[in-house]
């Protein structure tokens, strides 16, 4: 199995358009950010973890040609709104494209894209099939199979005040990627112990409504006795060569591009 970070970045990007700070401004490419985005590959093919704004350039410049299923970690737009660059995928084949998501998420994709309910009857639009994560957020979900590789959703509350929900997955129970969350379903924390690597967002190091902060990040590293600690979903307000020196020994700083392969 192979890992594609295709975003690093926080909702805005990084650069922040009109911001003239020494993150935006670096010349480090490390530096530059698109949303918050990965690819697991597997000899099966590749499952996309979100389809953020950033899709169209993400999978030009990793030349990925076909998708065998999407999954949604929630419907905020960093990680929702390239859902009609999903359309190439399907031009040439008769199926649907296999997405997933959360109860929440389900509803507000049909709700921002209606067409894909009907896409039979137009032209141009994303031929998706649209599929919630098998179980329940109350009970729990069970794992799902897309290119032969495992998922194991994992519920997270991202914002606590707001009920807002998200998922994260736990990949061949090797991977996992918990971004947007405030909150880890205690119910669901036996699947994160002991994991090669754990891929956490958070975007700053100070208290966020919608994020954990890097220090609980790092926490979340040493309770679940992970191997690997990546953070990702940065803001601007570190340079990729800072981040390094700093979690050294730690943690590690997501950068667009970065590949793993387990
Ligand atoms: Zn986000
Ligand atoms: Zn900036
Ligand atoms: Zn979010």
């Amino acid at each position: 199995m192979q890992v594609i970070v295709l975003g690093s970045g926080t909702s805005t990007g990084v650069p922040i358009i009109t911001c003239p700070c020494k993150v935006c401004t670096s010349k480090d490419p490390k530096d530059k950010r698109y949303r918050a985005s990965l690819l697991f590959q597997s000899d099966k093919g590749n499952v996309l973890v979100d389809s953020g704004p950033d899709l169209r350039e993400q999978m030009l410049r990793e030349k990925i040609n076909a998708i065998n299923g999407v999954l949604y970690t929630h419907f905020h737009f960093d990680h929702l709104d390239g859902l009609p660059d999903l359309r190439p995928f399907t031009f040439d084949t008769k199926a649907e494209l296999k997405c997933y998501a959360n109860p929440q998420t389900h509803e507000v994709i049909l709700t921002r894209y209606p067409y894909i309910r009907n896409s039979a009857i137009y032209s141009n639009v994303p031929r998706i099939s649209l599929n919630m994560y098998p179980g329940d957020e109350e009970k729990g979900y069970r794992a799902i199979e897309v290119a032969g590789m495992e998922f194991q959703p994992i519920r997270l509350v991202h914002i606590p005040q707001a009920g807002l929900l998200s998922t994260g997955f736990v990949v061949n129970k090797r991977f996992g990627y918990l971004t947007d969350f405030k909150e880890i379903n205690p119910d669901d924390e036996k699947y994160l112990y002991n994991l090669d690597i754990l891929f956490l967002g958070s975007p700053i190091d100070h208290p966020h409504v919608s994020h954990i902060q890097q220090q609980e990040a790092l926490e979340i590293f040493t309770r679940f006795k992970v191997k690997r600690g990546i953070i990702g979903h940065l803001s601007h307000q570190y340079l990729h060569s800072e981040l390094l020196t700093k979690w050294h020994g730690y943690a590690e700083p997501a950068f667009d591009g970065m590949q793993i392969t387990l």
